[in-house]
């Protein structure tokens, strides 16, 4: 099962994938865990993408998808996954749709989390991740560039009719069991 967990950040993309991905037994693959490891570790991707994450603005589309390509294509991945940050523009989700192609494979879901802009605020101020990026400016240049570039991404998945809208308030096992009966 290969499932797109989408939403603004704050949503709880992470919390809920790190659940699913015990739930159904198919790996998470976060784009933004793999950019801060690599700057923790200062990999030449590291490197590279540092300036950017701590301004929240985004990685350019290329540079995401070579990473999500060779990742998918190792072993673990074959059975399914859980893509969590991942495709972020709408240049992504084609490049996405193309690599789905040539593999022979497809999306089975694409789950939006919705939660109303000041919970968002609320809820990454206080998760205390020490994230470079979890500022109150930051914060807002990311809904920012949630809203122009992200957002366009549901609409293109809405036209395959893939889209479905979670309320993303709530407990977080009340949030995963909404999940849970969208994905049966
Ligand atoms: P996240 O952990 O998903 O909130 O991602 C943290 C940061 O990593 C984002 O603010 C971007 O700078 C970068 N990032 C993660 N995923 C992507 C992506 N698919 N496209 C571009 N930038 C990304």
């Amino acid at each position: 099962m290969n499932i797109i967990l989408f939403g603004p950040p704050g949503a709880g993309k992470g919390t809920q994938a790190k659940l699913l991905q015990n739930e159904y037994n198919i790996p998470h693959l976060s784009t933004g865990d793999i950019f801060r490891s690599a700057i923790k570790n200062k990999t030449p991707l590291g490197v590279k993408v540092k300036s950017i994450l701590d301004a929240g603005e985004l990685v350019p589309d290329e540079t995401v998808v070579d990473l999500v390509a060779a990742e998918l294509s190792r072993e673990k991945y074959q059975d399914g996954y859980i893509l969590d940050g991942f495709p972020r523009t709408v240049a992504q989700a084609e490049a996405f749709d193309k690599f789905l192609d040539e593999n022979d494979d497809s999306l089975d879901a694409f789950i939006s989390l919705s939660v109303p802009e000041e919970e968002l605020i609320k809820r990454i101020l206080s998760r205390g991740e020490g994230r470079s990026d979890d500022t109150e400016e930051k914060i807002k240049t990311r809904l920012e560039v949630y809203r122009k570039e992200t957002k366009p991404v549901m609409d293109y998945y809405k036209k395959q009719d893939k889209v479905q809208e979670i309320d993303g308030l709530g407990s977080i096992d009340e949030i995963l069991e909404r999940i849970k009966s969208a994905l049966n």
